[in-house]
């Protein structure tokens, strides 16, 4: 007998249909003889339209009503669920984020959960009750709803999986678990049978957008058994470890791209003390995220400074460079928004320094010009022209062998 805490995602629950499979899926495990905390997302596309309903009245309304607003998808999933499991004859009892003891800061729309009172969990666990609890949704300690960002069931399911020291918290999704790469990119893409929690980090952070951010960060800092697994099929999906030794043989595990990102050049900076600072303050004093950075070493006292943002950031930083521009008394400020990273992802390139050639040789065979490069111990990103990133991912992508062989024998791939 086990403790499961179990996440069903939007599209899982996206009809009446859908919630009654999660429901033959959670009674049959229950009646398997485990113990289940079932968290569900709002059914697919209610959270947008729930969104869209407020912006036609006030496009900026107020955080905390948005929050009581979107907190009622969720909501109506736990009863349905509910409701279907008493149809199978399974005991089941339906809470909101409140309810539960999910109690998080007072930063609506991205809260932090901070404590969960998990008591009453415990004692309708040991009534052999399923319990079902909202997703994305805690209160403050002044009793107002927040909400903890798009995409937050994951990090509820992984709280509750942390504080009742759960054997496992599943992910149920409608892909059967965590790529290579994007198979839309990469038709060749293999699921992996596991992958680090570091590796998972790099990976949801640099795009892959399966898991809430989050939900890796939490599970990684509680060592959480995590897995991503498909409702709409059966299969073991992708487990989340915690050891770099089940990885020995993988070099790179994964390829992510990111066509979200601009990049920006100012020309003919006096290469002074102060200089990286007079042009990156007043971009982050815009809220504008900045990415990769390159500065080249000036010979002739003048140096040249690129970086990259979000896409929806490249105008208003445009705007803002051609003005530190005149105060620093540059050249030229140039910018492209038709660039794309991509990035190669292992631990195993902690211990094997040849990874870098591997990626440039593999780039420049295919006359791919690399604009930008950066490093951090697991991870090797390269800045290519955008018409150039697919061609460039799959570059990669069979470089390190991720294609083909092991797909097969495990029999699922995309
Ligand atoms: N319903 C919320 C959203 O769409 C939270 C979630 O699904 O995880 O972002
Ligand atoms: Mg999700």
């Amino acid at each position: 007998m086990a403790l499961i805490v179990q996440k069903y995602g939007g599209t899982s629950v996206g009809t009446v249909g859908r919630i009654n499979h999660v429901a033959d899926m959670v009674s049959a495990r229950r009646k398997a003889g485990d113990d289940l905390v079932v968290v569900v997302s709002a059914m697919s596309g209610e959270t947008n339209r729930l969104t869209e309903l407020a912006r036609q009245i006030n496009p900026d309304a107020s955080a905390r009503e948005m929050d009581v607003l979107l907190s009622t998808g969720e909501q109506v999933t736990i009863a349905l669920l509910t409701i279907a499991l008493h149809q199978r004859d399974c005991p089941a009892v339906s809470y909101t984020g409140r309810q539960v003891g999910i109690v998080t800061d007072n930063v609506h729309s991205k809260a932090r959960i901070k404590s969960i009172d998990h008591a009453g969990v415990r004692r309708d666990l040991d009534q052999g009750k399923v319990v079902v609890v909202a997703g994305f949704q805690g209160v403050d300690e002044q009793q107002n709803i927040t909400t903890l960002g798009r995409g937050g069931s994951d990090t509820t399911a992984v709280a509750l999986a942390a504080a009742l020291a759960a054997d496992e918290c599943q992910i149920y999704t409608d892909v059967d678990g965590i790529y290579t790469a994007d198979p839309r990119i990469i038709p060749d893409a293999r699921r992996m049978k596991s992958v680090t929690v570091e590796e998972m980090l790099e990976l949801a952070g640099l795009g892959a957008k399966v898991l809430h951010l989050r939900s890796v960060e939490l599970a990684g800092k509680y060592r959480v058994p995590l897995r991503v697994l498909s409702s709409f099929e059966e299969g073991d999906g992708t487990l989340i470890t915690y050891e770099d030794e089940s990885m020995e043989q993988a070099l790179v595990s994964g390829v992510t791209c990111n066509s979200n990102e601009a990049k920006l050049t100012i020309t003919g900076v006096p290469d002074q003390p102060g200089i990286a600072y007079r042009i990156l303050a007043p971009i982050s004093n815009a809220h504008i995220d900045v990415d990769m950075i390159i500065q080249n070493v000036g010979d002739d006292g003048a140096t040249d400074f690129t970086f990259t943002v979000s896409r929806i950031d490249y105008e208003k930083a445009i705007a803002i460079l051609l003005d530190v521009a005149k105060k620093v008394s540059a050249d030229n400020v140039k910018g492209d928004r038709d660039i794309a990273k991509v990035s190669v992802v292992g631990v195993g390139m902690r211990s094997n320094p040849g990874i870098a050639t591997t990626v440039f040789k593999a780039l420049a065979d295919e006359d791919i010009n690399i604009q930008m490069i950066s490093t951090s111990e697991i991870k090797i990103s390269v800045v290519v022209s955008e018409p150039e990133m697919k061609k460039a991912a799959n570059v990669l992508h069979s470089a390190f062998q991720l294609s083909g062989e092991v797909s097969r024998e495990e029999g699922k791939c995309a």
